[in-house]
């Protein structure tokens, strides 16, 4: 269970778990946490994720 978001539990993952965030639209960002976003379950990035939890960030 621990460093889920590191190392070789996410070389399996498609992309090594890579992609491009909906929220911030970084490309090539580890997409490891999942968010509602209006009303789905969508993966975020690290920072979006911890800004969508304080809430300085909208769930757009
Ligand atoms: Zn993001």
């Amino acid at each position: 269970m621990a460093k889920s978001h590191r190392g070789a539990g996410i070389r399996e993952l498609q992309k090594q778990g890579r992609g491009t965030c909906p929220v911030c639209s970084r490309t090539g960002i580890k997409l490891l946490h999942e968010r509602e976003i209006s009303g789905k379950k969508q993966k975020v990035c690290k920072q979006c994720s911890a800004a969508l939890k304080h809430g300085t960030k909208k769930a757009s």
